[in-house]
């Protein structure tokens, strides 16, 4: 017999898929992680797990128990399925810029939907900062508690990628892996993994594939926080060092622009039958100039992050690309 004992038990070991197009053009295996293949149809099923174990383990999260979160909604749906199936309620702080699609999810889940303005971080009304105070308010006042899950800041999101997806990427590859490459939200996955795969070889490249409008790639690059542009991409570009990235071992970093990402996406929908969000559009984009920089031969992995049914309204609707004068799928 093969049964799962329940959600928590489906999380993970997802598959490894080669791209074919992007691995026949660089001359490399170019290897997508599907983690979109996930029960929350995204790589944050992986961090919400973990922040919720170790809450329990830690006393703070206690039977019946309320999961407070700011996010820009994939943490949101991964908090709120497992908490549905460990017994937790969740209250999920949102901006209002993030597609309707992961909004419905959010409440058909049953979680608390709160929305807010999308402001930058330093204003106190953002929505890491508001969901913080949050947590706070309803941990003094519900008789069961509550807890500030703080993804971007709690290091037991990364713990996630270090103990589960880098390993796995090492097995599945036969420890062959000569690259591995993604975007930062919180930073969890890319330095989650970079810490794992380094441990086994430290020879193994790892970059940052970072949208415009966030400050990484000049970090990285240069050593200053710098920001330039914007991007429709949603769930990644960070303008800050968060405690996940902390001594993460990066070696390098590309900026992508969405006119080079989103092709990426359409062509995997329409010739390879992967329906993905933008920053796994982002993500193949950066595999791909990191298999041109190492040169063919190489084995470069990168995550497939997220279901694209999650951004129908916006990245695969023609009306919301063309205001954007961005390309758009060819037979939408
Ligand atoms: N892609 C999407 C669609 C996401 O929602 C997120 C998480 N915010 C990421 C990528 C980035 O993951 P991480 O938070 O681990 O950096």
């Amino acid at each position: 017999m093969d049964i799962r004992s329940g959600l928590v038990d489906s999380i993970g070991n997802t598959p490894l898929i080669r791209l074919k197009a992007a691995s026949e053009a660089t001359g490399c295996e170019i290897l997508g992680k599907a983690e979109f293949l996930n029960p929350g149809q995204s790589v944050k099923d992986r961090a919400a797990l973990y922040i919720i174990k170790d809450a329990v383990a830690k006393g703070t999260l206690k039977p019946g128990g309320t999961i407070v979160e700011g996010t820009a909604g994939n943490t949101g749906i991964g908090l709120a399925l497992v908490g549905n199936a460990l017994g937790f309620k969740s209250v999920i702080v949102i901006p209002d810029t993030q597609s309707q699609e992961k909004k419905d999810m959010l409440r058909l889940c049953g979680a608390e939907l709160i929305e807010v303005p999308a402001v930058p971080y330093k204003d106190p009304n953002n929505y890491v900062k508001y969901s913080g105070r949050l947590a706070d308010e309803l941990a003094a006042k519900s008789p069961n508690g509550a807890i500030w899950a703080n993804q971007f800041d709690n290091v037991a999101n990364r713990q996630a990628h270090i103990e589960t997806t880098g390993p796995e990427i090492w097995a599945q590859t036969d420890g062959k892996v000569d690259g591995f490459t993604c975007a930062v939200g919180t930073g969890g996955t890319l330095a989650g993994i970079a810490i794992a795969l380094k441990e086994r070889n430290k020879n193994v490249t790892i970059a940052l594939s970072d949208p415009m409008g966030a400050a990484l790639y000049h970090y990285y690059k240069h050593g200053e926080l710098k920001a330039e542009g914007s991007s429709i991409t949603e769930g990644i570009g960070q303008g800050r060092i968060t405690a996940n990235l902390e001594d993460a071992p990066i070696d390098d970093a590309f900026q992508i622009p969405d006119e080079e990402a989103l092709p990426f996406v359409f062509d995997l929908l329409k010739h390879e039958g992967l329906c993905l969000g933008g920053s796994s559009g982002i993500n193949v984009a950066g595999a791909v100039r990191l298999a041109r920089q190492m040169g063919p031969g190489h084995t470069i992995v990168t995550i497939l992050c997220d279901y694209g049914t999650r951004y129908q309204s916006k990245l695969f609707n023609p009306a919301f690309l063309k205001e954007k004068n961005l390309p758009a799928p060819d037979w939408l």
